[in-house]
């Protein structure tokens, strides 16, 4: 089968593996559709390590190929994806909720492209199929659902973890494709005022379609003070950082009114400082809270059920196609952001 291999830093190139043997827990999924995450691109920088010779992805949309002896409850030729986060389902962290850190590990729950092959190939092995296997219902088509494995389940999972209410305002700092899921899980979950903050213009305008009250540019307006204006001074229920930097992280902080939440997606390097001055010395009771892309059957049914119902539609996430013969081409335009790319498929 072809797969995207990740060789050394700056080099993820299509070969040829072969299909991967099936053991008793595990479900082969011949792969339809897939997509390249940012995470992807750090791997192909080199700045997240993984082996030599991987597979990259960790976003899959496919048809059950083949299952393993002690799997039950699903039929060969079934459409299903499952989510970027393959838990185990039975160890300590995930019975005690916190599935992305199976096993006991800080992101143990993150296998797919990270620690085993990943998707962006023909056909990929699910691990525990039971967990991790959601069907698609026949309503839905493969564009639909591609963003729930990771993109929509991370976004939401920012305005969850937030515990957003209804009447809130709320502030989301970066809109990426990450950004823009945070921006629609926001409106699903009850904010009245939405504030979104971004550099490029074809975001800012999606942002604005996706529920934005308000797409402020940096480059044109210190987002801070404008935020802190409309508020009266007030500042934000709860501030969602989807980008990973000290700049995003600390304007969140200095939006947020005293008791709220700082919802913190992105994934930082280096370090990161608390200004102190707007986290009122520790004194504020502010809640800094983090997530890990929720993943397992059970989160995928409930994204797709929101799809399902039209609440939310993130097709126009997609802006490119790509079949995988010219997946090293995609990397070039995902990674560069020409184009005004914001998320690729892949068609295996
Ligand atoms: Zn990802
Ligand atoms: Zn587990």
């Amino acid at each position: 089968m072809k797969a995207a291999v990740f060789v050394e830093p700056g080099r993820i190139v299509l070969q040829d593996k072969p299909i991967p043997k099936v053991g008793p827990r595990d479900a082969l999924l011949r792969v339809t559709l897939t997509t390249i995450c940012g995470t992807d691109v750090h791997i192909l920088k080199g700045e997240y390590p993984v082996a030599r010779g991987l597979t990259i992805g960790h976003e899959p949309v496919g048809v059950i190929e083949e299952l393993g002896s002690a799997v039950s409850g699903y039929r060969i030729g079934q459409r299903v994806i499952a989510g970027a986060i393959t838990p185990c389902g039975q160890c300590h962290s995930c019975l005690d909720g916190h599935q992305s850190q199976c096993g006991g590990k800080a992101m143990g729950g993150w296998r797919l492209g990270n620690t085993i092959d990943g998707c962006q190939a023909e056909y990929v092995l699910i691990p525990d199929a039971m967990t991790n296997l959601a069907p698609i219902p026949d309503s839905l088509s493969d564009e639909q659902v591609l963003m729930c494995p990771d993109i929509m389940s991370t976004g939401f999972g920012g305005a969850e973890s937030g515990h957003i209410r209804i009447g809130d305002t709320v502030a989301i700092f970066a809109q990426g494709p990450i950004g823009l899921c945070a921006t629609v899980g926001a409106k699903l979950s009850g904010a009245t005022r939405i504030f979104t903050v971004d550099g490029v213009s074809e975001r800012l305008t999606m942002s604005r379609r996706l529920g934005a009250d308000q797409a402020i540019s940096f480059k044109d307006r210190d987002p801070v003070a404008v935020i802190m204006q409309s508020t009266n001074g007030r500042g934000v229920d709860v501030a969602i950082e989807a980008l990973g930097t000290q700049g995003t992280f600390e304007s969140c902080l200095r939006v947020l009114k005293p008791g709220g939440v700082l919802s913190s997606l992105g994934v930082y390097s280096g370090k990161l400082t608390l200004p102190l001055d707007a986290f009122a010395a520790g004194l504020g009771d502010h809640r800094i809270v983090t997530t890990l892309c929720p993943g397992g059957k059970e989160r995928m049914r409930r994204l797709m059920n929101v799809l399902e119902s039209g609440r939310a539609d993130l097709r126009p996430l997609v802006t490119h196609t790509f079949a995988l013969d010219r997946i090293e081409e995609a990397y070039d335009l995902f990674a560069n952001q020409r184009d005004g790319v914001l998320k690729v498929a892949i068609k295996p």
